[in-house]
């Protein structure tokens, strides 16, 4: 795990939140690298639950609320942690957290200096904040502690609006916040953090069958991001575990370097939400079976629909894919260290040399190589820092699937390999001759 924190800060990828003031525990930054892995989940999964479908439709939420919202979905009341703290040191767990490391089982004395722990109480973690310039309890809001709550309170908007058929659904990406007691495991927890979550709205006797469609995308967009399917475990939630709203929860767990722990998960929240919502709020959320045609059951009903989430971390999908493809490995007798990113993700999908910086001639043709790549796959890079096999390392080490060289035969010494040029793939090492024409089909 260290070996990746330390590459993801050292290439741009993860750095320590506000870190040239000493940090804030449980915030990072996203470098240039960083940005680019999580905007390609981010797209990929857009792409794949909203605009490839015709029966989901996405919303981007104001993440400050009506704090009524977190009232009506029992977050105000119940989402909260059990805390300990260390009578001693002062310092505090999260009870369920925090195993004696002799025995692995849960501590009854602080893992820091020994003291005695206090009673266990719970903590509430979402942030409050203050919004306008009056002080006081009207003037109370919260950080949104997960984007499903945006979702929600704009399903009306989406029905008069779209008057989608059930089954449909709506997804949203974007910040949730949690003051977690203890945030830990570099990106896994964290204070603040992206998720990317679906709402599908279903009629109650159909949620079996959604459950288990959804529970196979969510297999399918693992794999996609390049996670594979025997590193991700169900874990079929027990009654007792499961979120006051749920009648069944799957947590997909990963085999992070840290242990197995949930990536993603998917629960069957019932009508639960809508009618807390409808309640509190006084709308009318419930969906009218309009239809048309020939007269069948249900038709002219108006009721709640129930609803299936999946829901998603962007933190933890770009955690789980960074150690899925750390590799070390020998490679012309050299030790290396490699990210071995799907194009779908990598960051860079292919770094462009002129072989010598110093000929003119090398670098014009490699310049326009390079423009020519870049108008059509934006995240191709320019390198010309260093020996080729230096180079080939610096890339190995970001993820590049692919490096291609601009050398004399480019421009036409053999005449027979003129506008050809070398491209090395990243896993194998082996380099081919290509025309710079085929390039862009074998990058994309
Ligand atoms: P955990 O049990 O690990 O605290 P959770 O069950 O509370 O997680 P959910 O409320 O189901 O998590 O949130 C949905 C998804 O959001 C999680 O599967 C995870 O990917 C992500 N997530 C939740 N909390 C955090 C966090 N503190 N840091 C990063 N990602 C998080």
């Amino acid at each position: 795990m260290e070996k990746i924190v330390s590459l993801c800060k050292r290439r741009g990828f993860i750095y320590p939140g506000s870190e040239i003031y000493g940090g804030l525990s449980g915030t990072w930054d996203y470098g240039p690298l960083g940005v680019e892995l999580k905007n390609s989940i981010k797209q990929l999964w857009w792409r794949m639950f909203v605009q490839e479908r015709d029966d989901m439709c996405g919303v981007d939420a104001a993440i400050l609320m009506n704090p009524e919202v977190w009232k009506a979905s029992g977050h105000v009341d119940g989402f909260q942690d059990p805390l300990v703290e260390c009578a001693k040191c002062k310092r505090r767990f999260r009870a369920d957290q925090v195993d004696d490391p002799a025995t692995g089982l849960g501590a009854s004395k602080c893992p820091e200096c020994g003291g005695k722990f206090g009673e266990v109480r719970q903590f509430n973690m979402m942030f409050k904040t203050q919004v306008g310039a009056a002080e006081g309890e009207g003037s109370i809001s919260y950080l949104r502690p997960e984007t499903a709550g945006g979702i929600f309170v704009n399903f009306k908007n989406i029905i008069d609006s779209f008057h989608p058929k059930l089954p449909f659904g709506i997804a949203q990406i974007g910040k949730a916040f949690r003051n977690e007691i203890a945030p830990r495991d570099f990106v896994f927890r964290s204070r603040e953090f992206e998720q990317m979550e679906i709402e599908y709205f279903v009629r109650a006797t159909e949620w079996e069958r959604a459950f288990e469609e959804w529970r196979s995308s969510v297999h399918a967009f693992n794999e996609a991001v390049g996670i594979s399917r025997s590193s991700v475990h169900e874990l079929e939630v027990a009654p007792e575990d499961r979120a006051h709203y749920s009648k069944r929860t799957i947590d997909f767990e990963f085999d992070f370097p840290f242990g197995r722990k949930e990536l993603c998960g998917l629960a069957y929240r019932t009508d639960f939400d809508l009618s807390a919502h409808a309640k509190a709020s006084g709308a009318d959320l419930t969906y009218l079976d309009e239809g048309s045609g020939e007269p069948r059951p249900g038709r002219g009903e108006r009721f709640t629909p129930h609803v299936i989430e999946p829901s998603f971390g962007v933190d933890r999908t770009v955690l789980a894919i960074l150690a899925s493809a750390y590799t070390e490995d020998e490679l012309g007798g050299e030790p290396r260290t490699y990210l071995k990113f799907n194009s779908a993700v990598a960051p860079v999908k292919a770094a462009v040399f002129p072989l010598l910086k110093n000929k003119p001639e090398l670098v014009a043709k490699a310049r326009e190589v390079y423009l020519m790549l870049k108008k059509q796959i934006p995240q191709v890079m320019w390198d010309d820092n260093g020996n080729i096999g230096k180079r080939y390392r610096r890339q190995d080490e970001i993820g590049t699937p692919y490096c291609i060289t601009i050398d004399f035969d480019t421009l036409g010494e053999t005449a027979s390999l003129k506008d050809t040029v070398t491209i090395r793939n990243r896993d194998t090492g082996e380099q081919e001759r290509v025309s710079v024409d085929s390039l862009v089909s074998r990058i994309a």
